[in-house]
């Protein structure tokens, strides 16, 4: 390929993607914004550098991260309103995907600078991209809550979910998290978890949430970057799901209504529709009944 006249940077904020591992993942046109840049906001300057050193780029960097992010935003935004060309980066992959970037994103827009995206490798949309799991949709949910009730509500909020969903984890709590999900999702339901994508040791442990957790179990120590990702729900769980929200008598009418179902064959298919007991189910009924 011949190389292409630098183009001059117009002024604006340039939303940089950077490796997540592996440093032939960097494009052509992010090495040219990251050395025409006036400077570079960086989450953490330390890592930045090493990458610009093997780039061999020297434009001066300005730390940029989640406990500056609104006083170095305002800071940011007077440089931008001076004309300058400002770069910013994250550690890995994509700026503002759970990653600062957000806020400075905004403060430029309201200001009516122009923001640039220059794209590149991301974690969530790299696992997805080969995890052999549906691809038409997809939810990206971050990383799960850290303490074990949220974390099991945040899931059951997304139980009946058709699509793929995909999470961040830390190694640490990967087993905990596994083992939620197994709860919550059903321990059958399919799951990838991609470990140290583009990186030396990359794998993708395929299987259901039962024997994810089964391997990962045979390992003394859970260690590299993860990426988790849960099939949808099939549509027969999302369907339950969704009448798990309607109450129990309104759903109980409308199965005697449209099935010419009595009222005990009725409490039986929802108990069944729900994944529980006729009495437990009866019970609840006269709790909402008596509410
Ligand atoms: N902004 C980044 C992106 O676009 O992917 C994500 C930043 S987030 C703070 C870091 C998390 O992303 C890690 O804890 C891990 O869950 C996931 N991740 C990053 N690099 C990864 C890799 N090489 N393989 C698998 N997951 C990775």
């Amino acid at each position: 390929m011949k190389d292409a006249p630098a183009t001059p940077l117009a002024p604006g904020l340039y939303i940089v993607a950077t490796p997540i591992g592996n440093l032939e993942d960097i494009t052509l046109r992010a090495l040219r914004v990251l050395r025409q840049a006036d400077c570079i906001a960086c989450e953490d300057t330390r890592q930045t550098h090493k990458l610009l050193a093997h780039f061999d780029i020297d434009t001066q960097t300005i730390s940029y991260h989640q406990h500056n992010e609104r006083s170095r935003g305002v800071e940011l935004l007077a440089r931008l309103q001076q004309g300058e060309r400002i770069a910013l980066v994250s550690d890995a992959g994509l700026p503002g995907i759970s990653d600062p970037g957000a806020e400075v994103v905004r403060l430029a827009i309201t200001a009516g600078i122009e923001v640039v995206p220059i794209p590149g490798p991301c974690a969530a949309v790299t696992a997805l991209a080969a995890a052999g799991l549906a691809t038409e949709e997809f939810r990206f949910l971050g990383f799960a809550p850290a303490r074990a009730g949220e974390r099991r509500s945040f899931f059951e909020s997304a139980r009946g979910d058709r699509a793929t969903l995909v999470f961040y984890e830390a190694p640490h709590r990967i087993l905990a998290t596994l083992e939620d999900a197994a709860a919550v999702f059903g321990a059958e339901r399919q799951a990838v978890l991609a470990r140290e994508l583009t990186k030396l040791h990359e794998e993708f442990l395929r299987g259901t949430l039962h024997e994810l957790l089964a391997t990962l179990r045979t390992r003394e120590i859970q260690r590299g970057e993860m990426t988790l990702l849960i099939a949808g729900a099939p549509v027969a769980a999302a369907q339950a799901s969704t009448t798990q929200t309607v109450s129990i008598g309104a759903r109980l009418a409308e199965l005697m209504r449209s099935e010419s179902l009595d009222e005990m064959a009725a409490l039986k298919r929802m108990a069944r529709e729900r994944n529980t007991s006729k009495s437990a189910l009866y019970r609840e009924l006269q709790r909402e009944r008596s509410r």
